[in-house]
């Protein structure tokens, strides 16, 4: 089977898929993602929704749209943050993209005070204008992997060799959707191509485009990717993508620039997620938080913003890529 067939088995497979089956996150999980790092991630992604909303004139109605909202964590903080525009709120339709049934029933525990609708593809969203985020979605989208030869592609594989899972190669093969990759890459140099990510955007960049709204796509990955990404963690250590299917997150780095074409819509410049935040002025919500805090609880104030700013951590990896209408600011944090 393809790359994309096995991470889409491992992670979705009803019965013995990763995200199907369980709640990963946090200390006890796998892996943390930025919300559960702190608070203030979320609380200033809502806040930079909340004014691009007012920076488009207020509409009136609009989708508050999270795909793969996780724990709803970020949902959470964002809405609590957002209360200060308390019209933000009362305008918005939230509505969650998620296909695990047993994370859906933890996000409708953290959201129990507000009215929520749960899709699983976002053409259901509503025609009207759209204000959406994603943390680490993108990157848990199947992709497939290609291997040059020549002016042709292998395409990886995974099958079973004297009863273990291997990777092979396919026959050499013209791709024609990988065209622009003749030029940046050479023999033996492996891309990947996530075929679900572009559908995704060009449906919420569409809404952007014709109603209004805007995105932001925070996620680890580059403009462009090149080489071999895919990989597996389990209790937040790496491993064999191939060693516990179904047991390990899989994940692959996001080409942003991928998803930046694919959307009809005005995108920003693709900035570090450090740079962002402090723009966003998460300096001064750590300081306004401290001023409460004392010994491990202000300890873990600091480690948290250091993690999700400082460059060696989560602040240079992970990107954000910010989606807008034609004729209309960036959302603020991002540039045109
Ligand atoms: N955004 C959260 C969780 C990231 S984990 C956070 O930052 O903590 C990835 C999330 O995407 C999970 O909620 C997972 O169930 C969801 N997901 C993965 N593939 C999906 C798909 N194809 N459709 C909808 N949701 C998906």
């Amino acid at each position: 089977m393809t790359v994309a067939e096995f991470m889409a088995e491992c992670l979705m497979h009803p019965k013995f898929g990763y995200y199907a089956t369980r709640d990963p996150l946090g200390a006890k999980g796998d892996f943390i993602t930025a919300p559960e790092i702190s608070q203030m991630f979320g609380e200033l992604i809502g806040l930079s929704l909340a004014q691009a909303w007012t920076d488009q004139g207020r509409p009136a109605r609009f989708t508050l749209a999270e795909a793969g909202p996780g724990r709803g964590t970020l949902m959470a903080d964002m809405l609590r943050a957002a209360a200060h525009v308390p019209e933000f709120l009362k305008a918005a339709d939230i509505v969650l993209i998620e296909a695990s049934p047993i994370l859906r029933a933890i996000q409708k525990d953290a959201l129990a005070t507000y009215s929520v609708g749960w899709i699983t593809t976002v053409q259901d969203l509503a025609e009207q204008p759209v204000f959406f985020v994603a943390n680490e979605f993108f990157d848990a989208l199947p992709i497939r992997q290609f291997q040059r030869e020549g002016e042709h592609w292998r395409e990886r594989q995974i099958g079973l060799s004297e009863g273990a899972l291997q990777f092979g190669l396919g026959p050499a093969q013209p791709q024609p959707a990988l065209k622009h990759r003749i030029d940046d890459t050479k023999d033996g140099d492996v891309v990947e191509d996530c075929p679900s990510a572009a559908p995704i955007l060009d449906e919420i960049g569409g809404r952007i485009a014709r109603h209004g709204g805007a995105g932001l796509i925070i996620d680890y990955g580059d403009w462009r990717s090149l080489g071999d990404t895919l990989q597996a963690v389990r209790s937040h250590k790496p491993e064999d993508p191939l060693a516990n299917p179904g047991r390990s997150d899989l994940t692959a780095h996001v080409d942003f620039e991928a998803l930046a074409q694919a959307a009809p819509c005005r995108y920003t410049k693709l900035t570090p997620q450090g740079v962002f935040l402090e723009r966003l002025g998460i300096t001064s919500r750590a300081q306004g938080l401290t001023n409460n805090l004392t010994g491990t609880l202000l300890d873990h104030l600091v480690q948290a913003h250091r993690r999700l700013t400082h460059p060696e951590e989560m602040g240079q990896v992970f990107k954000v890529l910010g989606l807008y209408p034609q004729g209309h600011l960036p959302p603020p944090g991002l540039d045109a």
